[in-house]
C-alpha cells in the first residue's frame, strides 16, 4: 500500500485538545512514550495520569502502545521488520488525528 491518501480533512481528530481531558492531547501522546518507557520526570507524570484516566483516546492509545512494547519487547527489537513499526506507527496516527502543523 502506498498510503498517498492526503486529503487533509480531520474533522474529528483528537488531536487539539478534548473537552474532558486535563491538559491536550498533542501533550499527552508527545509524552506517552517517555511515560511508557519510564524516562518521564515525576514532575510530569501526574498530569500525564490525570490525562490519561479522563481522555479515552489518549487511553486508548496508551493502551495499544504499552501492549505493542509488551510484544516487541517478547519477540526480541532486532526481528521487528521496521517497515511493520511504521506501519503501525503510522495507523496510531491516523486512529490519533495526528494533529499536523497548525497554521
Ligand atoms: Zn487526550
Amino acid at each position: 500500500m502506498s498510503g498517498a491518501q492526503t486529503d487533509g480533512t480531520t474533522e474529528d481528530a483528537v488531536g487539539g485538545n478534548c473537552a474532558e481531558g486535563s491538559g491536550n492531547c498533542s501533550e499527552a501522546l508527545r509524552d506517552l512514550e517517555r511515560y511508557l518507557d519510564g524516562e518521564l520526570p515525576e514532575s510530569d507524570l501526574g498530569s500525564i495520569r490525570d490525562h490519561l484516566a479522563a481522555c479515552y483516546p489518549c487511553a486508548d492509545r496508551a493502551t495499544f502502545e504499552e501492549q505493542l512494547r509488551a510484544i516487541v519487547r517478547e519477540r526480541c527489537v532486532e526481528r521487528t521488520p521496521p517497515d511493520l513499526h511504521a506501519a503501525i506507527r503510522e495507523r496510531l496516527d491516523v486512529m490519533s488525528g495526528d494533529p499536523g502543523p497548525s497554521a
